[in-house]
């Protein structure tokens, strides 16, 4: 596949304040220069950036003019809050939306919401709204961490492809060959999907620690060990990890991955680097 025919997109969360809003579109308009398929932006489960997430998109596409896709979690949220926000969302004209099931803040359970899992959220959408939306979904390389086993996972990924998801994006990983595994067990089930690598930068090591240990993402011992040497030293930290998801980056396009999706954390430069070194256009 030609560069020019993969999809680049890059991932925000909603901010509380004015401050932190005004930061975020600042920080989009820097993105928006390597003309992305598209952004997205998180939704907290439960409904609780349920406002945020729509404002934070319908700006996104307003003000910076980039294609803007709501994440929208399925826990916490009955089927008629799901179905007055798809219609905002529609009415809206947003086109795109990434169907998860979300993890409820702890002490919430997970019992909540009238749909379980992903995949009936996905035949959820479309029941509501047709072939309106093009559905992206989550997909886990390195195995989601409440997963049973490994062909479980893959199974209950083919389910969400089968709802009538259009593509995926994956768990960040640092470990290119879990991702060419996965696609091509994937391939195996008949899921014959886009499947685009989320990709982590690497910019400040114990939140990476804490965080990846939540979503069950693997940080190399070689990469761990580097990175715990560099203590404070934030500049090394920042040019070791630019290295290390340069190099994965060039190994996943050239392998045949149909794009990248960065989650930015709302920062621009990490990103912006790796787009540099990879020679990407813009
Ligand atoms: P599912 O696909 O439902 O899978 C969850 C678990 O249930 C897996 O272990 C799976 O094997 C199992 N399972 C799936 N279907 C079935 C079934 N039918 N029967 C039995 N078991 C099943 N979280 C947020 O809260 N907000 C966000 O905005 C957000 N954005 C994300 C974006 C991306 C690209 C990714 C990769 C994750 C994101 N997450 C977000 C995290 C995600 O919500 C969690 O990983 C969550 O635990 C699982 O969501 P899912 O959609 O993958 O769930």
């Amino acid at each position: 596949m030609p560069l020019t025919d993969k999809s680049f997109s890059f991932e925000f969360f909603p901010t509380k304040t004015d401050a932190g809003h005004e930061k975020l579109l600042q920080v989009a308009r820097q993105l928006a220069t390597c003309a992305p398929a598209f952004f997205s932006c998180t939704y907290g489960a439960g409904g609780s950036t349920r406002d945020r997430t729509l404002d934070t998109v319908l700006q996104l596409e307003r003000e910076v003019q980039i294609p803007a896709a709501p994440h929208l979690s399925c826990v916490g949220d009955s089927k008629a809050e799901l179905r007055a926000l798809l219609t905002q969302y529609r009415d809206a004209g947003i086109q795109r939306i990434v169907a998860l099931r979300g993890d409820l803040p702890s002490g919430m359970g997970m019992a909540a919401g009238e749909l379980r899992h992903a995949n009936d959220l996905v035949e959820f959408i479309r029941a509501e709204t047709g072939d309106h939306f093009h559905i992206e979904v989550a997909a886990y390389p390195e195995m989601h961490p409440q997963a049973r086993n490994f062909e479980e996972d893959l199974a209950n990924f083919a389910r969400k492809a089968k709802a009538g998801a259009d593509s995926a994006i994956t768990q960040y990983f640092f470990n290119a060959d879990s991702y060419f595994y996965f696609v091509e067990r994937v391939r195996k089930l008949g899921v014959d999907l886009p499947i685009v690598p989320g990709i982590m930068p690497i910019t400040n090591y114990s939140k990476l620690a804490r965080f990846s240990d939540a979503c069950g993402a693997e940080i190399p011992r070689w990469v761990r060990k580097q990175l715990e040497a560099y203590g404070d030293d934030a500049e090394s930290i920042q040019a070791f990890g630019e290295d290390v998801i340069t190099r994965m980056c060039e190994q996943l396009l050239n392998g045949g991955a149909p794009g990248l999706h960065f989650y930015t954390l709302n920062q621009a430069q990490a990103s912006m680097a790796i787009w540099r070194n990879l020679g990407l256009p813009r």
